[in-house]
């Protein structure tokens, strides 16, 4: 499993776990996963658990700066459950 430079390792295995080991945005588990900022440093997003999510290498530079839920809306892949999730790891993270 990759690791992520942002948190610490058991933070990261929380996050894994919370999306099912799974990317944040389109849901696929078969490819490696990167850690991605919801909200892009360049506009003030910090690394702190609540703003990292797993994500794949096309969503990872598919979003690039764009904000999360335009991109995740975007998507033809787009779940609200999925959206849901990262919801819910907004608020988890911030508690790790
Ligand atoms: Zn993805």
């Amino acid at each position: 499993m990759s690791g992520c430079r942002y948190l610490e390792k058991y933070e990261w295995l929380v996050c894994l776990e919370h999306f099912d080991g799974c990317c944040a945005y389109c849901g696929t588990s078969k490819k490696k996963l990167t850690a991605d900022h919801l909200v892009a440093k360049s506009r003030g997003g910090k690394d702190e658990a609540s703003n990292i999510v797993p994500a794949c290498e096309t969503c990872n530079q598919n979003k690039g700066t764009s904000d999360w839920r335009e991109f995740m809306m975007s998507m033809s892949t787009f779940s609200q459950e999925r959206m849901n999730k990262v919801f819910s790891w907004r608020r988890i993270g911030r508690y790790l």
